[in-house]
């Protein structure tokens, strides 16, 4: 397995990082993660431009342009026989005297296998737990996750999928995917603190008409569908929240239509 680190492409086990690298002891650099469909990046455009907003907001120097890391990307594709996974971007904040001022990273590519949620998930939805809390800076795809992954053995110990974070009765997303609610119709999807998916901006192309708006837990709890989406689990219906079913329980019909139109989308996709 080949990736990019320290400046090149090399065998993954080669790579390395400085022990003091702010990335590790302040938790402080950005990341991203885009999937492989048919051996090609899909939605690449999109993921690359995430990833050089996430490191300008960060203040982090990325040394490499948008095309030099499509290149890259490519030639990881070929040397991997990288036919349907996933790739991660991740930059670092480096390492830095003071131990906490940002400096040139260390930029890392890596390809990974990658499992899509089990068949009975889409087949019959997924629990999610509530959690108040808002993301902070939470339109920087930072690889700070401390709070979920510390959080995670609570909604495993409930047989839960992951969470959805609210704060004074307004929902925004969950740990790792954006949340969507269907009322009567209506799909309407949170405008805030959000990080703004990429998953996401396809179920808007391909339903116009969802209202982008602040959205409560107790909307949330009366919908008649939930979904969520994320470049990992693409449209992933959610049945229930604690101990409440939502709808009737069962995945709906418009988010089994999305996840069909969403397919067909990663088909015919090219970057
Ligand atoms: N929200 C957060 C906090 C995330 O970490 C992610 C993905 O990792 C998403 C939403 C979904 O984004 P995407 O559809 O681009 O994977």
């Amino acid at each position: 397995n080949f990736c990019f680190a320290n400046d090149t492409i090399i065998e993954a086990e080669k790579a390395s990082i400085h022990p003091m690298d702010i990335g590790l002891i302040r938790g402080y650099g950005i990341f991203d993660f885009f999937r492989t469909f048919n051996y090609r990046p899909l939605f690449l455009n999109d993921y690359l431009d995430r990833f050089i907003r996430s490191a300008e907001k960060t203040h982090l120097s990325l040394t490499l342009n948008k095309e030099e890391l499509r290149s890259i990307i490519h030639e990881l594709i070929a040397k991997n026989d990288l036919e349907a996974g996933g790739i991660r971007m991740v930059l670092t904040g480096g390492v830095s005297e003071n131990h906490f001022s940002p400096t040139k990273g260390s930029l890392f590519i890596f390809c990974e296998d990658l499992d899509f949620p089990a068949k009975e998930k889409y087949e019959k939805g997924v629990k999610l737990l509530a959690l108040e809390h808002v993301r902070a800076i939470a339109d920087i795809k930072t690889t700070n996750y401390a709070l979920p992954v510390w959080h995670s053995a609570t909604w495993k110990k409930e047989g839960a999928e992951d969470v959805i974070y609210h704060l004074n009765n307004i929902i925004s997303e969950s740990s790792r995917s954006n949340i969507f609610i269907v009322k009567d119709g209506q799909i309407s999807t949170p405008d805030k603190h959000i990080l703004h998916g990429i998953t996401r901006k396809r179920v808007l192309e391909l339903a116009p008409d969802t209202e982008i708006r602040q959205i409560t837990l107790s909307e949330l709890l009366e919908a008649d569908e939930v979904f969520m989406t994320s470049t990992t689990k693409k449209i992933l219906p959610v049945t229930s929240i604690n101990e409440f079913k939502i709808g009737k329980g069962n995945p709906g019909p418009r988010t089994k239509k999305l996840l069909t139109a969403f397919e067909a989308m990663e088909q015919k996709s090219s970057v």
